[in-house]
């Protein structure tokens, strides 16, 4: 994939991220059908959308075919933390590049806690997706408890921490996500995520010169409506979408208004 968008003025980065997470939803024809209407919704994908939809690994292959050729770019959940081996039950970043994935989410919450993955694995995913060309989606954000103890700073500095050997700046986005506005209906006020997004900005840049160009994208309970809030943020480079990404409807109307948004910076 080519390099993530730069740094762009007032918005800090130019252009905008919808990515749709289809987690374990859906069986393969259902997965087909979504994949062909969203290739009808979103086939221009004019600047400054960049639009890209993570299947189910399984569903990769078939997914990654109907949008071949098209602007949406094709995205994985997860990769494995080891290069090649007797590793039963994973996939390696080298397998999902050569199924022409160009993104790869590390660090989802339900991983996370599903998975019990922990920082070196995380770490290590990363740096297998980054040698295999492909574009790093690290997902952080902090849950109910710490939230409501007013720890989310906290939370996402330690979170952070994970990049502090990071070279591959250009391709790595970050996508905040309070884990208790996850598929929840509860979204996070627009002076939360706008303080947030902007603590992340500056911890990025203070942990190199080149951090200041990644994008850091909003997630939970993301909804067509909720869009003109969030693309009045300019600390907001994207959103990631669960639930509202299974329905190809409420996903176009999404990366419509991105589209429609007068003041997104156009590349
Ligand atoms: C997600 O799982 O990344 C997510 C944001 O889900 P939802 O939009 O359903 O809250």
């Amino acid at each position: 994939m080519g390099k993530i968008p730069r740094l762009d003025g007032e918005r800090k980065l130019t252009g905008f991220w919808v990515i749709g997470n289809w987690k374990m939803h859906g069986r393969l024809q259902v997965c087909k059908d979504l994949a062909y209407q969203m290739l009808a919704m979103t086939s221009q994908c004019p600047d400054p959308l960049h639009v890209a939809v993570a299947p189910a690994l399984v569903h990769l292959d078939v997914v990654g075919s109907i949008l071949k050729n098209s602007a949406i770019l094709l995205a994985a959940q997860q990769a494995s933390a080891h290069v090649d081996g007797a590793f039963t039950g994973q996939c390696s970043a080298a397998m999902l590049a050569d199924l022409g994935v160009q993104l790869v989410l590390v660090g989802h919450s339900e991983c996370r806690a599903d998975l019990e993955q922990k920082d070196d694995v995380l770490r290590a995913q990363m740096q297998r997706i980054a040698e295999q060309g492909m574009s790093v989606v690290l997902c952080l954000g902090e849950d109910l408890a710490a939230h409501e103890a007013g720890q989310t700073v906290s939370v996402i500095d330690r979170q952070l921490d994970i990049l502090r050997d990071w070279v591959d700046w250009s391709r790595l986005l970050v996508a905040y996500e309070p884990v208790w506005s996850i598929g929840t209906g509860k979204v996070a006020n627009p002076e939360h995520i706008a303080a947030i997004h902007g603590h992340i900005h500056q911890r990025l840049q203070d942990l190199g010169d080149a951090g200041q160009v990644v994008p850091v994208l909003y997630g939970g309970s993301v909804k067509p409506a909720l869009m003109p809030q969030l693309l009045a943020l300019s600390s907001v480079n994207g959103v990631l979408v669960g639930g509202a990404s299974l329905d190809a409807d409420q996903f176009g109307q999404i990366c419509k208004a991105v589209v429609d948004w007068p003041h997104v910076e156009r590349a």
